[in-house]
């Protein structure tokens, strides 16, 4: 099977971490991504580092694709980051809102990512390729589905060329939001967003806060191998790799890997997809 794919890494902020990253990379250049993404911390809080990843990813060879997120940013924060990134030769962005740590004041100048996204193509023209974020199962904070598809639709008008969603384990949801994408007229890549599982005690906390749905009868399973990490391991490749399978038959554009700066996981999955 040929198929494309992305890989998302978290800026570092230790040295050791910083070389680490470096040997993941390498590994998991074999499998010829399309992009390396390299998130970005809202309010700027890793600007420098997020920047320093993709300048390293961009002179390895790779095409890099730094995340923007606009809360909590003037115009001309974002302004000077973009043509930091335009200077470097980057061509690819991954546009978001982002979300304030708690306790921050949002002082800044764009509420959501259409926004962003508007600015960016007035500020650079047709320079960017956008991605933009879309969510299966519903953005936590949405009033309703409807809105939150509206968001989306909002999104791709200003002017994305592919989105990227939040990881899901359920692929119906999947498919019933490209479907509904398509009916209100979007007709760019939705890629789905792959979460390898590496344990469940973390991943069930996180689902939980960004909205993402572990089905029970996986959460069941997990649960009762406690903290066998062999067993979570195993059972957590078969589920990833038969959504991947799935979501791939069913017509998915692509996958877009959450590889949390490791690189077994990825590997292991894409050697079982062939
Ligand atoms: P938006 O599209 O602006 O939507 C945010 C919420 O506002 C949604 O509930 C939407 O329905 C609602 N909304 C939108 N427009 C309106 C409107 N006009 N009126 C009322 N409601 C509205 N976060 C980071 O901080 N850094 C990252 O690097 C990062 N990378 C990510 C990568 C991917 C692929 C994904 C899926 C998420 C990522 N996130 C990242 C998380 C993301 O920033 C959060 O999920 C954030 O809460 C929403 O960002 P967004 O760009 O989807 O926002």
């Amino acid at each position: 099977m040929n198929t494309e794919i992305s890989i998302e890494f978290f800026p570092p902020q230790t040295p050791e971490g910083i070389e680490k990253l470096r040997s993941t990379r390498a590994e998991l250049a074999k499998l010829k991504p399309e992009f390396f993404s390299v998130t970005y911390g809202a309010g700027g809080s890793t600007r420098e580092r997020t920047f320093n990843v993709v300048k390293e990813i961009a002179a390895e060879g790779f095409d890099a694709a730094p995340h923007l997120s606009c809360i909590g940013s003037t115009r001309e924060s974002i302004r000077e980051i973009l043509n930091e990134y335009k200077s470097a030769g980057i061509k690819r962005t991954v546009a978001l809102r982002g979300d304030l740590p708690s306790g921050m004041a949002e002082t800044g100048e764009f509420r959501y990512a259409n926004e962003l996204v508007e600015f960016i193509r007035a500020e650079t023209g047709d320079h960017f390729s956008i991605e933009v974020a879309a969510y299966p199962e519903w953005h936590p904070q949405a009033r309703s589905p409807k809105d939150d598809m509206d968001a989306f639709v909002r999104k791709v008008k200003a002017g994305a060329n592919s989105a990227i969603t939040q990881y899901f384990y359920n692929a119906d949801a999947y498919f019933h939001f490209v479907e509904e994408a398509k009916a209100q007229g979007v007709d760019l890549p939705i890629v789905p967003g792959i979460m390898p599982i590496v344990g469940f005690t973390k991943l069930a906390r996180f689902s939980d806060a960004c909205g993402a749905e572990i089905p029970r009868w996986m959460r069941k399973k997990f649960e009762s191998f406690g903290d066998d990490s062999d067993s979570i391991r195993a059972f957590g490749l078969d589920v990833v790799t038969e959504l991947c399978e799935r979501l791939l038959k069913g017509g998915a554009p692509g996958l877009h890997f959450y590889c949390m700066n490791q690189s077994t996981l990825t590997t292991e999955i894409m050697k079982r997809l062939g």
